[in-house]
């Protein structure tokens, strides 16, 4: 029996003909890579492949490092094997990675959403015979409303906020939800102002996509300053003393997370905002059965449960187990870089 086109190693999602491995979690020769999440690009490998709207992030991220930017839907053919990138929508510069060898064709998302969050280029179903796919919020209950409602209410929230002469502390992550947030906060009501490790990574992004003026917060900014204005903060800064300069404020967090009764309570925060980066359970069977694929690898999230579910509906779906881990990931992320903000 001919072995997989792509397997599952204890480096990383392995293309044994090409001698590339996909979002590897050690060090490698040769990475292809999906998006600039911590869990889906680390240190250490020779080289890296990843979209040309993702090198700066990287290059941010990892320092130097030898990469080679890709366009969408760019052919590059390695010992036979042919790659190319698509358009994910989870964040800037994130991709899907399709693998085609002797008519055989694989797609690997990373993570992904299908919603167009007017940021991030909208994510685009691509046909494959197996798809590999995250499954962070693979649960029936996990249904998302539109942007525009959660973006309304987070507007209204800074509004009235501001009426009674408070500072809103807005968490989101440092690279993707942060810039999300502000591009669609209403400058109109009140200046925006940043954390350093959100400022950082702002300023990156804005190398590829339009975002409005932010201020970032320094030793010299003054409390006055910042009253009836927001903070975008990533979530490791609640409860640091970086914070306590901010009063009087109130705290809001914008995360899939939020959807959980108890999550908003358990992390003592004024306010949650169910806005995500990942797939709701409708999102994901929908892309999925958009790839027409026959075959389904979960690689993270609710694994078990979500395969399960796709069995009972004809699939052929397995778990493999990855070191990618979606939502809570992207938390690090942004706890790494407030140490060093
Ligand atoms: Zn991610």
């Amino acid at each position: 029996m001919k072995s997989p086109l792509l397997r599952f190693t204890d480096k990383g999602i392995y293309c044994e003909v090409a001698d590339v491995y996909l979002d590897p979690w050690k060090a490698v020769n040769k990475a292809i890579i999906s998006h600039g999440h911590s869990d889906h690009s680390r240190w250490g490998h020779q080289r890296y492949i990843t979209h040309h709207n993702n090198v700066p992030i990287l290059k941010h991220r990892l320092g130097d490092i030898v990469v080679s930017g890709k366009n969408w839907n760019e052919t590059f053919t390695i010992n036979g094997v042919k790659f190319s990138l698509y358009p994910a929508g989870h964040i800037v510069g994130a991709s899907q990675i399709r693998v085609e060898h002797q008519g055989e064709v694989w797609v690997f998302t990373g993570d992904y959403k299908i919603e167009d969050d007017g940021l991030a280029i909208p994510y685009q179903p691509v046909k494959c015979h197996t798809f590999i796919t995250e499954c962070t919020f693979g649960l029936p209950a996990f249904l998302w409303r539109p942007q525009s409602e959660v973006i309304d209410d987070i507007n209204q929230w800074w509004a009235t906020n501001k009426a009674n002469g408070q500072t809103s502390v807005l968490f989101g992550y440092t690279l993707g939800k942060a810039q999300r947030l502000l591009k669609h906060l209403d400058t109109a009501i009140g200046k925006i102002y940043t954390h350093g490790a959100v400022e950082n990574m702002t300023e990156v992004l804005r190398q590829i996509v339009t975002l409005p003026p932010t201020e970032r917060i320094t030793k010299d900014t003054k409390k006055e300053a910042l009253k009836g204005n927001l903070v975008l903060a990533p979530p490791s800064a609640h409860g640091s003393t970086w914070i306590r300069k901010l009063v009087p404020y109130v705290t809001a967090t914008a995360s899939g997370w939020m959807a959980f009764r108890g999550a908003r309570r358990r992390r003592a925060i004024d306010k949650g905002f169910v806005l995500s980066d990942h797939c709701d359970w409708p999102g994901l069977l929908s892309a999925i059965r958009a790839t027409g694929a026959e075959k389904v690898i979960c690689t993270h999230g609710y694994t078990d449960i979500f395969s399960k579910y796709l069995r009972e509906q004809g699939y052929d779906a397995r778990t493999e187990s990855t070191q990618f881990e979606g939502e809570a990931a992207e938390v690090n992320v942004t706890q790494d870089q407030v140490e060093t903000a």
